[in-house]
């Protein structure tokens, strides 16, 4: 199969974050078995879910990673002009589909060079290593990086993770955390303000003491010129509560994420908050003793990734993939997530992220090209004695 009809093959399975992946790691792995490899699974608890990994090459230290997500996000609402989980070439160079770009198009570009692979004399070990349940927080990553470093008796040196990126080497991402607040006050009739603890009014305080805060960190000259833009963000993206305009509303709302860059703490930063929490509770509680602030974590923290520009792995990265100029992303990935268990990591994949998670998401076929080439490229590196 060449690499269109393994990416058509791949988007075939509907496999949405959050849901059993059983059938598209269950082909993957036979495929990769047809070529005499041997895949390792790291199953969930409920058994319904698995990432796989696989070495192909010498068990000796300094391999390299290939790591991708075999979820995708949901179609529903989204107004496509195709069928999503058929991949399809309209003939204008592009291949459309639910996952073609992220991140099935690595994916695909990665079993098909298996032929070539096995066919290679490496001097070091390639590793694959596909996840689930990326879409919905990177939630499998962490499990598959420790699970690759206690399988192999050697230790891999660099990750690339496949996500897209116009084929630029993403040497920085920043650490993300989602969190639901709920504030619980006394309902009553709005003349009353002053008596009752209306939960808009003081939820509308937390939200200013969140927005405060992201400006002292910048004000505070925290920032970092590599990211765009180059200071931690808080935002607040959703609020709800109240009935009536005359009614004290005893319930308020609101989900807000923080993204920080790698000079900042995200439990720092939440903990700073809950003691504001705290306090304004006690304040509060004298005037309505059952008042109380609820903060429930969303999604779990998705580490940053803070790889130096003269690390090994740009330098790798620059070369397989022709592409000199290095970026950084704002978005959730699982580079972090591998860095964080001593691999080198960066983000390296074709298609672009503003094609992902939305109606009509396509790759184009030049840059599935320079996919392939890209691991063409490694593959022939690590033929070479020199290699490290
Ligand atoms: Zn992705």
């Amino acid at each position: 199969m060449n690499v269109e009809e393994l990416l058509a093959k791949l988007v075939s399975f509907p496999v949405l974050g959050g849901e059993s992946n059983l059938s598209i790691l269950n082909w993957i792995k036979d495929y990769l078995k047809n070529y005499g490899i041997q895949s390792n699974l790291v199953p969930n608890n409920e058994n319904n879910k698995a990432s796989l990994h696989c070495r192909i090459g010498p068990p000796v230290d300094g391999g390299v990673i290939l790591s991708g997500h075999m979820d995708v996000v949901p179609v529903d609402g989204q107004d496509w002009k195709t069928k999503p989980f058929i991949l399809t070439d309209k003939g204008d160079g592009k291949l459309y589909g639910r996952g073609a770009c992220d991140m099935k198009g690595f994916l695909a570009c990665c079993l098909a060079a298996i032929p070539e692979i096995i066919n290679t004399d490496l001097k070091k070990p390639l590793y694959f290593a596909f996840s689930y349940d990326e879409e919905i927080g990177c939630l499998a990553a962490p499990e598959l990086a420790r699970a690759i470093k206690k399988y192999y008796k050697e230790t891999p040196k660099y990750a690339i993770i496949g996500e897209p990126s116009m084929m630029k080497p993403i040497i920085g991402q920043k650490g993300i955390y989602i969190m639901d607040t709920y504030v619980h006050g006394s309902a009553g009739h709005s003349s009353r303000i002053k008596q009752e603890v209306s939960a808009i009014h003081e939820a509308m305080r937390l939200i200013f003491w969140l927005e405060s805060k992201m400006d002292l960190l910048i004000n505070q000259g925290i920032t970092d010129k590599r990211f765009h833009p180059p200071h931690t963000t808080i935002h607040i993206g959703q609020i709800n509560g109240g009935i009536a305009p005359n009614v004290i509303a005893d319930k308020a709302h609101f989900c807000w994420d923080i993204r920080t860059i790698p000079k900042d703490n995200i439990d720092k930063i939440v903990s700073e908050f809950d003691e504001y929490c705290r306090k304004r509770e006690k304040v509060l509680r004298e005037k309505y003793s059952k008042f109380r602030i609820e903060n429930i974590e969303n999604h779990p923290v998705v580490p940053h990734l803070d790889t130096k520009v003269d690390e090994d792995v740009v330098n790798l990265i620059k070369a397989i993939s022709g592409n000199n100029q290095w970026d950084t992303v704002s978005y959730a990935a699982e580079a972090g997530q591998f860095a964080n268990e001593g691999f080198q990591s960066a983000i390296c994949g074709p298609g672009s992220i503003a094609q992902a998670h939305r109606a009509d998401e396509f790759i184009t076929k030049s840059q599935l090209k320079k996919g392939v080439k890209m691991i063409h490229n490694l593959v022939k590196k690590m033929s070479n004695t020199n290699f490290n």
